[in-house]
């Protein structure tokens, strides 16, 4: 089932795009050669370009094109190998050109496709319109002088890609899994760190609903710079009733900018929203038209890492995992490492179940990443290795992980120092069958009459006079044999 919103006239369905301005991983800005580094003082990575001087001329960082190119791919997008730099109008403190210049009718990627990992296991494409490449702007800041406004032009000038999907995401949930997927891709392909908190990834939402059944395209809504994935899910779920409540209503709605604000859980207008003809575009006379060969194209394709998508696939078909799992283990390109280091040479369902559902859980609860995880990939092959081989149960193991977490210790150093080692002696086992049988003769005359039910408790008795180190199996097996025969 879709995502309906009901209202007493209609049923409405959600049609959203996302843009996403994604900072191009490079030392330098798109048209200077000042630094991009993250965290200098304020100013001290500005060149005259950033700083919009007059007479000083952009030379285009290549760095950036093979990013965005290389992004493209990742994207499965057309290359389009000439492209052309245009200037965007517009007057704000942090931008002293009094322009950006970004791409316009010409970017340097069209059409592509993502593919949406739904969490019943099955996949959905949304398209890709376009990612061009820009310049970013500075920053304004508001909260240092009661009546000044601070300008930090470090970020002014720095290469950013806007990726613009076409509207085809439905649901909150796609765009959350829309986001976290090319995050994903431009991660694995190392042009953009996907970090939302610190800026580096943002996310417009264009926001407009229709009648279920109908085609057409509504005025839309966009609300700007949500910098969590969680925040864009809920503006576009706060957006959309917005929407419907105004038409049901008999309303309109205008086409505007607005802002989410996650304490209120509402969205409010910032400004009516400009159309492109407001920018007035140009062609930047400062700057040739970018061209390239196939042979650059072909280059970088060359270089292409094996990407989620594909990971996901190779993981389906030759580990056997399912979809899901797949997906969550390729998701990061450190954890598709991890797992697989792990799965070498040994029961890879069992692996994934082991990094899933056990390491997974403990990096969570202790807020790390996989890169700190406190259980390397190779103990914990070791840890199934023992199990493997019946040196522990699969229960003592969970024990064993647990001290692995808290110690950082090798599995079979924690076995061997607390004696953890699993009885599949026979001998031994059979002595303590013995022992339970002939103190408990009254259960033993109950399962001969036919009261097979007390098999649990028998095993529970060997279990627990042999410190829970019997082996599960062999005991059952030895206990159904003795109080049979
Ligand atoms: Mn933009």
């Amino acid at each position: 089932m879709g995502y309906i919103i009901k209202g007493e006239k209609h049923d409405w369905e959600l049609v959203v795009g996302l843009e996403v301005h994604a900072q191009v991983i490079s030392k330098a800005k798109l048209f200077s050669g000042a630094s991009t580094d993250f965290g200098a003082g304020p100013n001290a990575q500005v060149s005259f370009i950033d700083a919009g001087m007059p007479g000083m001329l952009p030379v285009l960082n290549e760095q950036c094109v093979e990013q965005a190119v290389k992004s493209g791919l990742g994207l499965k997008a057309k290359i389009n190998k000439r492209s052309v730099f245009a200037r965007k109008n517009y007057f704000y403190a942090d931008l002293p050109q009094g322009y950006q210049i970004s791409q316009y009718d010409q970017p340097i990627v069209g059409e592509g496709i993502l593919v949406l990992d739904m969490p019943d296991g099955s996949t959905r494409e949304i398209g890709i319109e376009r990612l061009h490449l820009e310049q970013d702007a500075g920053k304004s800041i508001h909260d240092l002088h009661p009546q000044k406004t601070y300008i930090d032009l470090n970020r002014s000038g720095v290469g950013l890609m806007e990726i613009v999907s076409k509207p085809d995401i439905r649901t909150p949930e796609e765009a959350g899994l829309y986001l976290k997927k090319l995050r994903s891709i431009l991660r694995y392909l190392g042009t953009c760190d996907g970090n939302m908190e610190e800026g580096s990834m943002r996310c417009d939402a264009n926001v407009s609903v229709r009648p279920v059944g109908s085609t057409e395209l509504r005025t839309r809504c966009e609300i700007k710079n949500v910098n969590s994935v969680r925040f864009v899910m809920q503006a576009i779920e706060h957006e959309a009733r917005r929407h419907v409540e105004v038409y049901e209503s008999g309303g309109t709605i205008d086409q505007e900018t607005r802002l989410y604000d996650s304490n209120k859980g509402e969205t409010r207008t910032m400004r009516s929203k400009e159309f492109a003809h407001d920018y007035r575009y140009f062609p930047d006379p400062d700057l040739l038209p970018v061209e390239f060969d196939d042979a650059f194209v072909q280059r970088i394709k060359a270089e292409l890492p094996e990407l989620p998508d594909d990971k996901k696939a190779r993981f389906t078909s030759a580990f056997g995992l399912t979809a899901y799992d797949a997906g969550v283990l390729v998701d990061e390109k450190a954890s598709a490492d991890y797992f697989e280091e792990v799965a070498k040479g040994r029961d890879a369902k069992l692996a994934a179940n082991w990094v899933i559902s056990n390491l997974f859980g403990v990096l969570n609860k202790q807020g790390v990443n996989i890169g700190d995880s406190p259980v390397s990939a190779k103990n914990l092959g070791r840890l199934i290795d023992l199990i493997a081989d019946d040196t522990i149960s699969g229960r003592m193991a969970k024990e064993v992980f647990e001290i692995m977490v808290d110690t950082g210790k090798a599995p079979d150093a924690i076995v061997e120092e607390r004696g953890m080692k699993q009885i599949t002696d026979t001998g031994a086992i059979d002595a303590a069958i013995e022992k339970v049988m002939a103190e408990n003769a009254d259960k033993v005359a109950q399962y001969r009459a036919g009261k097979t039910q007390v098999m649990g408790w028998f095993v529970g008795q060997v279990m627990k006079a042999t410190q829970g180190k019997a082996n599960p199996a062999v005991c059952s097996e030895l206990l159904k044999k003795k109080l049979e025969a």
